[in-house]
């Protein structure tokens, strides 16, 4: 453990093996797990609040738990392990509210062929979480030549018609977030990063590069207000970027795309002919490991629905996987947040086969990277869902008893080493 937060700190520096105040390190892991989770609810409760979605009781629980992990108020595991659950449980409020908010102001998703090439106008690539920010931009480069692309969490705005059908919209750049040295200096254009995850920039493209409120990098414009005009500027006066083939990625496997087709899908389960739901997704990242996951679902049989969402889908999208039912076998749902999709979706399987969701054939296999996606796997916990699967390793915030705790109580595991045999022991 690692503590510093009050006067008491050992040697003026942190409590490492058991806290001056008598908080041991359990204690400690819960309450970080805690903060991780509201971080994660807190950036996806920014986005709902900008479209004008809030809940009094997720903020009245942010204020709450906040006051849970301060110094000799809470040191028994019971309550810190009911209040994680209870961040699970607000948090589904917030993606919830996040979902109705993203199809009311930006339309009813779905499918759609995202082209990957680029035009020789000037552009702007959009990056992170933001689709408001988004919208605001496209509505202002509106009759300029300049064309738009996302990258990264951004390519679901793509399902959506009211940016999807933008004229100034015209495709997506590069994969997930770790990628973005190489990809936003080969862009050429003006970059604009609306959330995480940014890095640190090249001062090749530093320049080049903008972030919005929370976001901001040193030497980059930060901008703190709707008014794009600054990164419009900057792609006019940097001109045609480069022109590029791309292939064709489809996205929208919205929960309510997916739940349209959810008869075909059901009479095909009872038939056996769908005979397996594996969602994989969750956050991509840099560290080594993080090759099982494609190798898990390049894998996965031709009688079973690959769910993905967040950056994570980009680690697995390089295989073709066929179809099934009509539909693409990889059904990406869109970001992070739409975990709430994948929820939707499982509990409409199972209510229509008069199961529980930890019935369904169901395989669920995380990628975490951040806080975002400890809110998510919290939110999990909470409806009761077992036997998750989580990667590439264990946060190091999760103490062995919390982590031990965790494994009793939900069957929460982590990913082996042998993406094929884990495979084979979830199919058996
Ligand atoms: S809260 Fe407890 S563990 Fe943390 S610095 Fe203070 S005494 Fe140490
Ligand atoms: S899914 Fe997670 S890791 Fe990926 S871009 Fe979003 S916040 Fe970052």
């Amino acid at each position: 453990m690692f503590c510093n937060q009050c006067e008491q700190a050992e040697s003026g520096i942190g409590c490492k093996e058991y806290g001056v105040c008598g908080k041991d390190e359990d204690v400690q892991s819960l309450q970080e797990t805690l903060l991780c989770g509201l971080k994660g609810m807190a950036a996806y409760a920014h986005h709902a609040r900008r479209l004008g979605r809030s809940d009094e009781a997720v903020s009245a629980f942010i204020e709450e738990a906040l006051f849970v992990t301060m110094t000799n108020v809470n040191f028994d595991v019971p309550t810190l392990l009911e209040k994680v659950l209870e961040c699970g449980k607000h948090n589904l409020r917030v993606m919830e509210m996040l979902d109705e908010a993203h199809v009311a102001h930006f339309g009813q998703p779905a499918v759609a062929e995202v082209g990957t090439g680029t035009r020789p106008r000037p552009g702007i690539l959009v990056s992170g979480h933001d689709l408001l920010d988004l919208h605001n931009l496209l509505r202002q480069v509106e009759g300029t030549e300049v064309l738009v692309y996302t990258h990264g969490e951004m390519l679901p705005a793509h399902m959506y018609p009211r940016l999807r059908n933008h004229p100034n919209l015209a495709g997506h750049f590069g994969g997930a977030w770790q990628l973005q040295k190489r990809e936003f200096e080969a862009f050429g254009g003006a970059v604009l990063v609306t959330t995480n995850c940014i890095q640190e920039p090249r001062e090749s493209y530093r320049d080049r590069v903008f972030t919005t409120r929370a976001t901001a990098v040193p030497g980059c414009l930060r901008l703190t207000t709707d008014d794009f005009s600054a990164v419009i500027a900057r792609a006019l006066e940097l001109g045609p970027i480069p022109e590029r083939a791309g292939a064709g990625i489809p996205v929208g496997f919205h929960h309510s795309v997916i739940l349209g087709a959810a008869p075909a899908i059901l009479d095909a389960v009872k038939a056996g002919d769908l005979t397996r739901f594996f969602l994989i997704g969750g956050c991509d990242g840099a560290e080594p490991g993080r090759n099982y996951y494609s190798e898990y679902a390049s894998n996965t049989p031709g009688s079973s629905l690959v769910l993905t969402l967040g950056c994570g889908k980009f680690r697995i999208m390089g295989h073709d996987y066929g179809t099934l039912l009509g539909l693409p076998r990889l059904l990406d749902m869109g970001q992070c947040n739409d975990a709430f999709g994948a929820i939707k979706v499982a509990a409409g399987l199972a209510g229509a086969l008069g199961c529980g969701v930890n019935d369904l054939p169901l395989t669920i296999v995380l990628s975490w990277f951040e806080q975002k996606a400890v809110a998510v796997l919290l939110t999990l916990l909470h409806l009761g869902v077992r036997n998750i699967a989580v990667g590439p390793a264990a946060p190091a915030f999760i103490s062995p008893n919390v982590f031990k705790l965790l494994q009793d109580g939900y069957g929460l595991k982590l990913i082996g080493s042998d993406a094929k045999a884990d495979l084979a022991a979830a199919l058996a």
